[in-house]
């Protein structure tokens, strides 16, 4: 479930992380040399300034380590906390519960960050934050300086409001709490001195943080120089060019990985449709496998280019790329009778909230139709959701209202998440906002 999604929080506090999704093609952020410093830079001592009183019964999900405390579960505060300020979460009866950063124009009240009354939020306790999570893509492999990974990922990583992605030498940051921005510096520091990077980007225009946080950020170049131009990158033996300036997200969707790698051992030999192919992630990986040809579709034109250019850059001469909707092209795909071994289906995010959660499900519904019709008898469909609002389950059972219109057996070989360097805190599992089936249909 995505942080724009507080209404759905009420009343048992069980809301979401702030893992990035993938977006619909958003106007390009021009890259400019902004100033480093926020409003603000807080947290000099890491003590806290103020106590925050909970409402009588409104402690359990904290206990449980929930980090987000939204302003309807706060019965008063004591002090005069400034936004960004640490804050001590304390029981009605003022026993200590957690300690987290204060943000007085968020509905999220309160990011907790420390669940012991001895752990002060300074520095130090920001480097190991940031130590800790760097160190778990180290042992996941992820460290090649000729790949890109997410080293820090909000909520799955303790670092609630703070996404960073690495592609090759550049980091790109995204603040999505104010509490995270007024530490920038600071941040950008400890990353400087454990990643040593070319260069530091901020990328958070597009995540609505003036509503939702109070907060107005300008993206651009924060730290060291900018790529001279796109930065390429390694992935299971295939290579892509990111465009780090103007790329959707943060410019390449690092959450399907392992799903293109996955989707791809089935590729082989078969006419494979990718569809929302953005940079031709799914695409390349088929070819790689020895697909006999890809049709590669996407909506945005900057998105086929993208793909048009991976696929030179890796020497793919059977992939087709198109420019066009994904509802009118695969209709005009079964008018003209076209076939697929492997239709995969990755689109953006349907449901931004729980009140369109209905709404997208009909729309997954339409598409896997769609894409299956498609599908030759014993063809591969890869299909994906990133609605955090739809769960698996609810996905499943839209496949299983598809294979009952379609009158075709569906079955999943793979159901998948997003690559572990997007890890889900347990506290938080709502985190868990991509599903990737791979799926037989007879
Ligand atoms: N599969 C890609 C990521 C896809 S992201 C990868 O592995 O990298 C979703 C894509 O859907 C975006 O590139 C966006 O441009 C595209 N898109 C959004 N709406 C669309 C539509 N109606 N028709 C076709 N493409 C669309």
């Amino acid at each position: 479930m995505p942080e724009d999604d507080l209404e759905s929080l009420e009343p048992t506090a069980s809301p979401a992380p702030t893992a990035d999704t993938p977006t619909t093609p958003s106007a390009p952020v021009p890259i400019s040399t902004v100033p480093a410093s926020g409003p603000f830079e807080a947290g000099v001592s890491g003590l806290p300034v103020a106590r925050v009183l909970l409402k009588p019964k409104r402690a359990r999900p904290f206990f449980g380590r929930h980090p987000w405390v939204l302003d309807s579960a706060v019965l008063r505060v004591e002090g005069a906390p400034a936004p960004g300020d640490v804050v001590d979460l304390v029981t009605h009866d003022g026993s200590f519960v957690a300690r987290g950063l204060w943000n007085p124009d968020s509905r999220i009240r309160v990011r907790l960050y420390a669940f012991s009354a001895s752990e002060q939020l300074d520095d130090a306790f920001w480097r190991e934050r940031i130590e800790r999570a760097v160190a778990v893509r180290r042992l996941l492999g992820l460290d090649d300086r000729a790949a890109a990974a997410r080293l820090i990922n909000s909520e799955g990583d303790d670092l609630s409001g703070l996404i960073v992605d690495r592609f090759g030498d550049w980091l790109c940051v995204q603040f999505t709490a104010r509490v995270m921005h007024c530490r920038m510096e600071l941040i950008c520091d400890l990353l400087e001195q454990s990643v040593r990077p070319a260069g530091i980007l901020l990328r958070s225009a597009e995540r609505g943080l003036g509503k939702l946080e109070g907060l107005q950020v300008t993206d651009g170049l924060v730290r060291g120089r900018l790529p001279d131009g796109p930065v390429f990158i390694n992935e299971h033996g295939m290579r892509f060019g990111v465009d780090l300036s103007e790329g959707q997200k943060t410019g390449f969707y690092l959450d399907q990985r392992d799903n293109r790698q996955a989707a791809a051992r089935f590729a082989t030999g078969k006419r494979v449709l990718d569809m929302f192919c953005y940079s031709g992630g799914f695409s390349l990986a088929a070819a790689k496998a020895g697909a006999a040809s890809v049709l590669a579709v996407d909506g945005s034109a900057k998105a086929t280019a993208l793909a048009e250019a991976n696929a030179g850059l890796n020497g793919a001469a059977n992939i087709t790329v198109e420019t066009a909707d994904a509802f009118k092209k695969l209709d005009a795909l079964k008018d003209a009778g076209e076939r697929f071994g492997m239709v995969v289906l990755d689109p953006p995010k349907f449901a931004r909230s729980r009140s369109t959660r209905d709404e997208a499900l009909r729309a997954y519904h339409r598409i896997n139709r769609q894409g299956v019709d498609l599908l030759e008898p014993g063809g591969i469909l890869v299909t994906c959701s990133c609605s955090g609002v739809v769960t698996r389950e609810d996905f499943l059972m839209m496949l299983s209202g598809v294979a009952q219109r379609s009158r075709r057996s569906i079955a999943f070989l793979e159901c998948r998440g997003a690559a572990p360097d997007h890890p889900v805190s347990v506290s938080c599992l709502d985190g868990e906002y991509l599903t990737c089936v791979i799926a037989r249909v007879v």
